[in-house]
C-alpha cells in the first residue's frame, strides 16, 4: 500500500469529517484552509491550491498562486472538536505553480539551513521552553487581569489555573506531545510547558500547535492565553529560552568526557557562532516593540552578550546535564517569535562557528548584572539590541544570517520592523503623558 493510501485510511478510521491543512505565515502566525475530507486524496497527492496574496509576507497579487502540500508526519486530530465528527491537521510545506518551494515559507527555510547542516553529518536538535500567561477575559475581550497569584512552582489552591493547564497539557498530549514538565512560573499568573526536544523541523512544528491548542483551550475555560514577551510592567515577561544541540552519527556532539567541563570543540564553535551572530538573531527570535520590554536588568531575561556554565543571568548558559543530554540554551528569544526562522538563525550561526573553528571568549562566571559598566568594558561585555529598529539594522547587515533566511523573507521582515516602529515611535504613550502634561 502507498503512503498516501495508508494515510487515506488512517483518517478514515479516525472518523475524520475536516481536514485544516496548516502553514505558518512569515511573522509565524498559523493560517489554515479546511478542506471536507473528501478532498483528501487530492490534497494528499497534487496538493492544494489557495491565494498567497493575502498572506501575511507571502506574495504580490501577481504572483499570488501557490499550493499547500501537507507533510504526513505531522498528521494529528484535533481534541477538542466533535467525536462523532472529527478535525484533524497536517502541517503544510507551500508551493510555487512550478513545483518549487516557495522561498517565503517559513518552513522552507528551517529545512533548508537543517539539510546544511546534514552535509556535515549533523542533526539539530531543540526544546523550546515556552512561558505564557493565562488571564481573565472581560466582556468577551482580552484583559491583563490576573487569573492567580501563585509563583514559581507553587500548588493549588494559589494555583487556580491549575486545571487550565492540565487540560491544556492533556490535549497537547492527545495530538502527541510528549510534556515533560508543566509549572507555573515566577509572575502572578504565568506558565511555562515544556515538551520533549527534537528535531528542530518537528520542535517548531510543535511551538506553533502549542499556541494555537493553548490559545483555544484557554478560551474553552473563558481565560487568554497570551505569549506576548512582556505584558505587564513590574514582572517577568514571557521567555522561550531555546536548548540546542547537535548529534552527530546518534551520539550528542556537544559532549566530550575528556574536554574542559566534558564540553566538546564543536560545542565551543557553536556558541561562537552565536553570540558573534546574536545581535541579528535578536530580529529574528524578538520580533515585536514590546520583545525589547522583556530583555532589560532585572527580571531573568538576558541583556548582555556574554556565555556561562554555571550562570542564568547570561545569553548562553549550558545547563549541567551532560551525556546525551548536552546542550545549551539560548535565552533571549520570547513566544512571539517564528520558530522556524529563529531556529533556522541559530543554527546558521552555529554552523559557521563550526566551520570557521571560532572559539567564544571566557565563560561569565559570575553574575554579569551584579558587574559594574567598567568591568563589563573590561571583559568585552556587549549588549543586545535594545529595541527592534536597532536590532533590524543588525539583522539587514548580516550577511549571513540574511542568507539563510533568504531575500523574501528579509525583505518581509525589514518592512514589518520598520512600519511596526514607525507606527511605535509617533504613538504617543500614557508614560508621556503622565511625565509631561502636568509639568509643561
Ligand atoms: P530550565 O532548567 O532552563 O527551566 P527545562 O527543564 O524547563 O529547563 O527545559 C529543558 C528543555 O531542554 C526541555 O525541553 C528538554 O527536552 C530539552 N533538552 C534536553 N536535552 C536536550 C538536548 N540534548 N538538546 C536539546 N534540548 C534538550
Ligand atoms: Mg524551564
Ligand atoms: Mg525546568
Ligand atoms: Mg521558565
Ligand atoms: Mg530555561
Amino acid at each position: 500500500m502507498t503512503e498516501v493510501a495508508k494515510m487515506l485510511e488512517k483518517i478514515e478510521g479516525d472518523n475524520v469529517k475536516f481536514i485544516r491543512l496548516q502553514f505558518s505565515d512569515i511573522q509565524g502566525q498559523i493560517k489554515n484552509v479546511a478542506i471536507p475530507v473528501k478532498q483528501a486524496e487530492k490534497a494528499l497527492t497534487d496538493g492544494i491550491s489557495f491565494d498567497g496574496s493575502s498572506i501575511e509576507g507571502f506574495a504580490r497579487i501577481e504572483e499570488s498562486d501557490m499550493v499547500l502540500k501537507p507533510d504526513m508526519d505531522t498528521y494529528a486530530l484535533l481534541p477538542w472538536r466533535p467525536k462523532e465528527a472529527r478535525v484533524a491537521r497536517f502541517i503544510c510545506d507551500v508551493y510555487l505553480p512550478n513545483g518549487k518551494p516557495f522561498e517565503g515559507d517559513p518552513r522552507y527555510v528551517l529545512k533548508k539551513t537543517l539539510a546544511e547542516a546534514a552535509e556535515m553529518g549533523f542533526s539539530f536538535n531543540t526544546g523550546p521552553e515556552c512561558e505564557f500567561f493565562l488571564f481573565k477575559m472581560v466582556n468577551g475581550e482580552p484583559s491583563i487581569e490576573f487569573k492567580d497569584h501563585g509563583g514559581y512552582f507553587d500548588l493549588a489552591p494559589t494555583d487556580l489555573a491549575e486545571d487550565v493547564r492540565r487540560d491544556i497539557v492533556l490535549a497537547l498530549t492527545d495530538m502527541g506531545f510528549d510534556v515533560e514538565a508543566s509549572h507555573h512560573e515566577v509572575a502572578e499568573s504565568q506558565h511555562e510547558i515544556d515538551f520533549k526536544y527534537g528535531d528542530a523541523l518537528k520542535t517548531a512544528d510543535n511551538v506553533v500547535t502549542f499556541r494555537f491548542v493553548t490559545k483555544t483551550i484557554a478560551l474553552m475555560n473563558g481565560l487568554h492565553a497570551t505569549f506576548m514577551a512582556k505584558p505587564v510592567y513590574g514582572i517577568n515577561g514571557n521567555g522561550m529560552h531555546v536548548n540546542c544541540s547537535l548529534f552527530k552519527e546518534g551520539e550528542n556532539a556537544f559532549f566530550d568526557p575528556e574536554a574542559p567541563l566534558q564540553l566538546s570543540d564543536t560545542s565551543m564553535h557553536f556558541i561562537a557562532g552565536v553570540l558573534n551572530h546574536s545581535k541579528s538573531i535578536t530580529r529574528v527570535a524578538n520580533p515585536t516593540v514590546n520583545s525589547y520590554k522583556r530583555l532589560v536588568p532585572g527580571y531573568e531575561a538576558p541583556v548582555y552578550i556574554a556565555w556561562s556554565a554555571s550562570n542564568r543571568t547570561a545569553l548562553v548558559r549550558v545547563p549541567a546535564p551532560r551525556g546525551k543530554s548536552t546542550r545549551i540554551e539560548l535565552r533571549s528569544p520570547d513566544p512571539t517569535c517564528n520558530p522556524y526562522l529563529t531556529f533556522a538563525a541559530i543554527l546558521a550561526a552555529g554552523i559557521e562557528g563550526i566551520k570557521k573553528e571560532m572559539q567564544p571568549p571566557a565563560g561569565a562566571a559570575k553574575n554579569i548584572f551584579a558587574m559594574s559598566e567598567d568591568e563589563r568594558t573590561k571583559s568585552h561585555i556587549e549588549t543586545l539590541p535594545c529595541d527592534l529598529i536597532t536590532a533590524n539594522k543588525h539583522f539587514i547587515e548580516d550577511e549571513l544570517i540574511c542568507k539563510a533566511l533568504g531575500p523574501h523573507i528579509v525583505e518581509g521582515m525589514n518592512n514589518i520592523a520598520k512600519l511596526e516602529w514607525d507606527s511605535f515611535r509617533t504613538a504617543v504613550h500614557p508614560w508621556e503623558v503622565e511625565q509631561y502634561l502636568a509639568r509643561y
